[in-house]
């Protein structure tokens, strides 16, 4: 079905250097057709429809921002090119959290750089008592992550905030947790085409060594975090010595690195002791 218009559109694609050319004409031939599998002939609206996706994505404009969807957790989230696009990677932080309350969900959830929610989301979906705060400087994003959390029926337990990392927050969570920018300066020179030209590099870019936002993050820590509490940050490629080093000196103690399903040091996980400083 479709099969010469499907070849075609994946020949476009593969000239643009995208790697699975055939999958992704697929999908996005069906959301042209609003259909979940393609089981018709596409109208001549469709057609023009699905041309016209073909012709964003040959610019290497991500999937996920020219159908406005992306898949996290089995949750369907909204994004915009204001939102860093969901990733499997960031999985790992999900599922660190629940590894580590497994004698008892938080009651609250501070999710920094929140962008499209997602974190803070999954979470919510998984405890259902819970309540949280996603705090991000991009009012754009905010309304993003308040949609999503409408969408997904969590809402009544989320509140999403501008700020600056922690600053001028004046209550303490039990978990706090982030996916901040973390590119270096010299790995921003070797990102795909399709991360570098359309996501934000608000919600990529680290400063030279990658880690300023989670030394800024660090810094606020004691005062957002309840006795006990657990941080959790997503990380970069060879950053968890130095991020250990960040945290340990901001007093959190029991780190423990979490490996994503590539085996990479994706997550570092941190206490805060009961008495701050101890
Ligand atoms: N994992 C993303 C990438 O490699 C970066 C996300 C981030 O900086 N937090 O493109």
């Amino acid at each position: 079905m479709s099969a010469s218009l499907l070849k075609d559109a994946a020949a476009q694609l593969a000239a643009s250097g995208i790697d699975e050319p055939q999958r992704e004409a697929r999908i996005l031939l069906a959301a042209a057709m609003n259909l979940a599998r393609i089981d018709r002939e596409p109208t001549a609206s469709e057609r023009a429809a699905f041309a016209q996706m073909i012709a964003r994505r040959a610019t290497r404009e991500p999937v996920a921002y020219i159908l406005g969807r992306k898949e996290f957790w089995s949750l369907d989230f909204e994004v915009s090119p204001a939102v860093l696009i969901p990733r499997p990677d960031s999985e790992t932080l999900v599922e660190a959290a629940l590894a580590q309350f497994t004698d008892g969900a938080p009651k609250t959830i501070l999710d920094l750089g929140t962008g499209s929610g997602c974190l803070l989301i999954a979470l919510l979906s998984e405890w259902r008592d819970a309540t949280g705060v996603g705090i991000d400087v991009s009012d754009t994003a905010l309304a993003i992550a308040q949609r999503n959390a409408e969408r997904l029926g969590v809402a009544s337990r989320a509140q999403f905030r501008r700020g600056d990392w922690t600053e001028g927050l004046d209550r303490r969570f039990d978990l706090v947790i982030a996916n901040p920018p973390y590119i270096s300066a010299r790995e921003h020179l070797y990102l795909d085409r399709d991360v570098a030209g359309f996501e934000p590099a608000l919600a990529l870019r680290g400063g030279e060594d990658g880690l300023d936002p989670l030394r800024r993050i660090a810094n606020g820590l004691k005062l957002v975090m309840q006795p006990h509490a657990f941080a959790i940050f997503e990380l970069g490629i060879d950053q968890a010595a130095a991020a250990r080093r960040i945290l340990i000196n901001a007093g959190l103690k029991d780190l423990r690195i979490a490996k994503d399903l590539g085996g990479r040091e994706r997550a570092i996980v941190a206490r805060l002791p009961h008495q701050p400083g101890a």
